[in-house]
């Protein structure tokens, strides 16, 4: 039977995706890419934006068209709660993992020996109690819930075992990991028991608040199996504006938490968030949000454009901004956003990076460099999954351009 997963939205999806792939493999299920070639569809929605909305709304619909026998989950089908019918099940977030046992053994379970990723998505922990004022999130995924870290390390070594070599912590607030044990468990211990009891070459951390990077979590960054890439959501560069959305610093909290990070690594790579067009926004509170891009060396931003959200606080603020103010000051952004992406990479010319090999594209590789840089290697010839020595020579596009170093 061939099954075809089709997720939308954050790494947590990507993660929950990843993890039912691995079990239908196991289960000697074929997973395939194309929908149109699957038996059974499992999708796993998004809600976070209008846009995600829309394209969660239209796979349900061409499920329904195609009349395929489909599982259906996520944040869409949280907040929507359809009924399920004929040919489509629907699963609320809590129900989701049971998605899996509609699938019995085909056979005896075996090896996982093919995966499709070369960089594997591990979620740690689920929920957030932050209600930012823009954020449906914490309404869909309700409150922080962590997994044991025994759990999280089984998982780490099963991808060790295939010869995956770089692992993603991923969760909606990665720093809350710990918030709802007993035992002062928290981030920096998960860290150092994957430090100790794993060998996974890569350690990579997913998006994370920067009131958790503390003296200790940043003293572990030194490791180096942890990737010297953190991504650390902004939003804003007006403190008015930071305040409405509940976020829990200022600017200058922020940027010198940022400095500090930069003067004990000078070549980590950061990315940040941005909301563009919250309710209030002036000419000058945007001015901030440019200002506080121009002095920071982010290494790429992704720039979301504000949506109602249905649930939250600000989406009752009055002073909603135009769509065409808006639009006007998203394509501001975008453009700084890409100047900043090249001018990260190109401070690698010429200079060694370690690169997982992921696909391959006529005569190119691509692979993700340690500081998470898409990189486009000239060869034929390289194993998918390996680590290898990159040389950076120029930039293509948004990648960096270059050859494997053999040793
Ligand atoms: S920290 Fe804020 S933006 Fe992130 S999931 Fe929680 S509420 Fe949403």
């Amino acid at each position: 039977m061939k099954v075809c997963f089709i997720t939308y939205g954050c790494k947590v999806n990507q993660a929950e995706s990843q993890k039912w792939d691995k079990i239908l493999r196991k289960r000697g299920y074929e997973v395939v890419n194309e929908p149109e070639n699957a038996d059974c569809w499992i999708v796993n929605t998004c809600a976070v934006t209008h846009k995600a909305e829309i394209q969660s709304r239209q796979i349900i619909n061409k499920a329904k068209k195609l009349r395929k026998n489909a599982f259906i989950t996520g944040c869409y089908v949280e907040l929507i709660r359809p009924k399920s019918e004929e040919n489509i099940n629907f699963f609320v977030n809590n129900e989701k993992d049971n998605i899996i046992n509609y699938f019995s053994y085909m056979h005896k379970e075996k090896d996982l020996i093919s995966f499709s990723r070369h960089r594997a998505i591990i979620k740690i922990q689920d929920g957030c109690n932050q209600y930012c004022s823009y954020c449906i999130v914490p309404y869909l995924r309700g409150s922080p819930k962590s997994y044991e870290i025994r759990e999280i390390l089984r998982e780490i070594q099963d991808y060790e075992s295939i010869g995956i070599k770089e692992i993603i912590l991923s969760g909606i607030n990665i720093g809350l990991y710990g918030i709802d044990f007993r035992n002062h468990i928290n981030l920096n211990t998960l860290l150092r028991s994957i430090l100790k009891e794993t060998k996974i070459p890569r350690v990579r951390l997913t998006s994370i608040e920067i009131n958790y990077i503390n003296e200790e979590f940043l003293e572990m960054l030194s490791h180096e199996r942890i990737c010297k890439h953190l991504h650390i959501p902004l939003q804003h560069g007006s403190d008015k504006i930071l305040k409405l959305m509940n976020r829990p610093y200022s600017s200058k909290e922020f940027i010198e938490k940022i400095e500090k990070i930069l003067s004990s690594y000078p070549e980590i790579s950061i990315g940040t968030d941005v909301i563009v067009g919250f309710p209030k926004e002036t000419e000058e509170d945007f001015n901030k949000t440019l200002k506080l891009i121009e002095d920071i060396d982010f290494s790429y931003i992704h720039v979301f454009t504000y949506s109602k959200r249905p649930l939250t606080l600000a989406s009752q603020f009055p002073d909603q901004i135009s769509e065409e103010i808006k639009k006007q000051r998203t394509n501001i952004l975008l453009e700084i956003a890409k100047s900043k992406k090249l001018n990260y990479i190109k401070k690698f010319i010429n200079k060694e990076l370690e690169v997982i090999v992921e696909t391959q594209k006529n005569s190119y590789f691509t692979g993700t460099s340690n500081n998470y840089i898409k990189c486009l290697i000239k060869t034929d010839n390289l194993i998918k999954g390996s680590l290898i020595k990159f040389i950076v020579e120029d930039i293509d596009g948004e990648h960096a351009l270059g050859r494997a170093i053999k040793e």
